[in-house]
């Protein structure tokens, strides 16, 4: 490994960089883990369920008021067909077979009648019953349709919080950087590359990044290395930052 050199004070800024890169790494995962994109997709899944609800009980419903309506017209048939028998029959000039005709079909029709009304109270029980059907259904809708909103606007703000937390650490990065020698930069970067940290500071022998020890030969490397030259950590490649608390 190429040995480079940077003063101690910019190794210790290094250890602000992998800070601030850490909060990044912690907000960027935040923003993905949301729980309310999660959530979302449930209330969203909900949402859809008490459409289909509705749209059966409704469909139930449109059923049940075309049955009503035949019913009444039947039933309107009846009536209109009985007031007629009636008249003829109060007439004049009906003779004894069609008096009797019309008698035997008044009592068909009387019959008839009362098969039509059993009926039309059963349906119109029914239709009560669906109509309580869908007015649950459409508060069930409101319901959800209200949590997707809720949750839409509570993922929003997180979202505006986690973009505002962001922008600041991406300009605390842009000005910690512009403090440290590309080159030095470019090493840490490189370690970065490879996924965790890309410095860390030794803390009375251990890395802390990886939190390990370093063993006695290592340590030896790293006291016997001038205090501007760049050192790496033995286990996990990371770039050491010493201080006085390293253990050296
Ligand atoms: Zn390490």
């Amino acid at each position: 490994m190429i040995t480079m050199k940077a003063d101690p004070a910019v190794q210790r800024t290094l250890l602000t960089l992998a800070a601030v890169d850490k909060e990044l790494t912690q907000l960027a995962h935040r923003r993905r883990t949301l729980p309310e994109i999660a959530q979302l997709v449930e209330a969203e899944v909900a949402v859809r369920t008490a459409k289909d609800k509705l749209v059966e009980v409704e469909t139930s419903a449109g059923d049940l008021d075309r049955d009503i309506r035949r019913i009444e017209r039947d039933v309107e048939g009846v009536r209109a067909r009985t007031e007629r028998d009636r008249t003829l029959l109060a007439g004049s000039g009906v003779g004894a077979k069609q008096a009797t005709d019309l008698q035997h079909e008044l009592e068909t029709l009387q019959r008839r009648q009362s098969v039509l009304e059993d009926e039309q109270l059963e349906i119109m029980e029914q239709r009560e019953a669906v109509g309580a059907d869908v007015e649950h259904s459409q508060a069930a809708l409101a319901a959800a349709e209200q949590a997707v909103t809720d949750l839409t606007q509570r993922r929003d703000t997180a979202f505006a919080d986690i973009d505002a937390a962001e922008a600041g650490r991406v300009r605390d990065r842009a000005a910690t950087v512009a403090g440290i020698p590309a080159e030095v930069v470019a090493v840490y970067e490189k370690r970065r590359a490879k996924g965790g940290a890309g410095a860390a500071l030794l803390l009375a022998r251990r890395c802390q990044a990886c939190r390990l020890e370093l063993d006695r030969s290592a340590l030896g490397e790293l006291r016997a290395a001038p205090a501007d030259e760049i050192v790496h950590c033995t286990e996990c490649g990371v770039i050491l930052v010493r201080s006085t608390e390293s253990g050296l």
